[in-house]
């Protein structure tokens, strides 16, 4: 019993912290291709430089507050963006939910293994499209 008490509140703290690394690896995929800083300028949309306030930057949940819509010009944000920061997080949490308490290293190995597959690969798919303009 509280192994599995253990297991969820372990994977209630990374599913957020999962979600948290993904929202950062968009913008990583985001800017470094386009020699852009990390930091500067913040994050904001890139039709109207809207900038993102602290309600707009929660991973998944203000895409689905905003109803996957730039608040300021409504231009749609992509769905892959929710999925992908939703999937780290599950990937991070997942491990741990099953088997972490019993396992902590190997729960957070595996989380992260699948966490850097699911970038990597978005990564190579990126860079496979074909650049804009
Ligand atoms: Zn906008």
């Amino acid at each position: 019993m509280l192994d599995i008490l253990c297991n969820l509140l372990g994977a209630a703290f990374l599913l957020p912290l999962g979600m948290a690394l993904g929202s950062f690896f968009e913008v990583v995929l985001d800017r470094v291709p386009r020699g852009e800083s990390l930091l500067w300028p913040p994050s904001h949309c890139r039709t109207c430089n809207h900038r993102l306030t602290v309600d707009e930057l929660v991973p998944v949940i203000s895409y689905l507050a905003q109803h996957g819509r730039c608040r300021a010009c409504d231009t749609p944000i992509g769905r892959g963006v929710p999925i992908r920061e939703a999937l780290s997080g599950l990937a991070l949490a997942l491990p741990w939910a099953l088997v972490g308490c019993a396992h902590p290293l190997g729960s957070l190995v595996a989380g992260l293994v699948v966490l850097l597959a699911i970038w990597i690969a978005q990564g190579v798919r990126q860079a496979r499209r074909p650049a804009a303009g």
